[in-house]
Order: structure tokens, then C-alpha cells, then sequence
């Protein structure tokens, strides 16, 4: 995080993952939820890092995590594809793969953009407050303190 705001790792070295999220994940694994990774990549569409680094990030985060499947976005946002969030292109193209039914799935992100893609595909949507210091317009069915808190509410089944 820089200046109250996010950035994407454009080093493997710093890719980092928070604490307690392999473990949540694999709650979540045992529970029976397919867990699907969708990301913008937009340094990868300007230039600023190669798909291939993007790639060794994702099987560092296959390594320690089970996630069922992980979507990129690599284009620009002038670019006007129909995956980058907060379009909901790519929840749909995983729906469309894996057979998910979206209105039985559930969004978890920290940022505007995930909460509108998801709520655009009929998703449960939580929001991790980050407290990133930027405008928020996205309305999210539940907020939540970390991935781990989330997935204690999923798994919880207290969605409304
Ligand atoms: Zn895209």
C-alpha cells in the first residue's frame, strides 16, 4: 500500500499473502466451496510488468493456497474489455467453466470494483474494509474486517 492506496506487487519477491488467508481458504476448501481468484492485472496491459511474473505470483499463490482457479484481466481500462472489474465479465466466464451458480456464490474483495462486479452478477458480495483512503460506491451486502472474518461468515451460513 502506498499513499492510502493499493498496489498490485510488480515483483515476485513482493508478493506477499495476509496472515490467516491460506488457512480460511481451506476452511472454506473442506466446507465444499469451489474458490476462484478474479483479478485486474492492468500493469500487464501497460507495460509495466510481464504476464509471465504475473503468472509466477499466481503459482506462488496456487503453492500455498487451493484455490480451484484464478482469472486475469491484463488489459488497460481504455482498453474496454468486457472482464476488467468492475465489470463482471470474468464471475461470469468462471460461472460458465466451472458450472457456478452465482446467485448461490459469494464476492469477497477490498475494493469498489469487486463489490460492483459481483452485485452485477448476482453475487452475495463482501467488502474487507482496508480502510484504503479512496471514494466508495459500491454497496456491499456485508462488510468485513479480513478475508478470514469473511469466511467465518460465509461458513457460518448467516448470509440474509
Ligand atoms: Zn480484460
Amino acid at each position: 500500500m502506498r499513499g492510502g492506496k493499493p498496489y498490485a506487487p510488480r515483483r515476485l519477491q513482493d508478493f506477499r499473502l495476509l496472515p490467516g488467508v491460506p488457512k480460511a481458504v481451506g476452511a472454506l476448501k473442506r466446507a465444499g466451496f469451489l474458490v476462484v481468484v478474479v483479478t485486474n492485472q492492468p500493469d500487464i496491459g501497460h507495460g509495466l510488468v510481464p504476464a509471465s511474473v504475473v503468472q509466477a505470483m499466481h503459482a506462488k499463490l496456487r503453492a500455498r493456497i487451493a484455490v480451484d482457479d484464478i482469472r486475469v484481466c491484463p488489459h488497460r481500462q481504455d482498453e474496454g474489455c468486457a472482464c476488467r472489474k468492475p465489470k463482471p465479465g470474468m464471475l461470469i466466464t468462471a460461472a460458465r467453466r466451472w458450472k457456478i451458480d452465482l446467485r448461490r456464490s459469494y464476492m469477497v474483495g477490498d475494493r469498489d470494483g469487486d463489490i460492483i462486479a459481483g452485485n452485477a452478477a448476482g453475487c452475495y458480495t463482501l467488502l474487507i474494509n482496508r480502510h484504503y483512503s479512496e471514494p466508495r460506491r459500491a454497496a456491499p451486502a456485508r462488510i468485513v474486517r479480513s478475508l478470514p472474518a469473511g469466511v467465518r461468515f460465509i461458513l457460518a451460513g448467516r448470509k440474509s
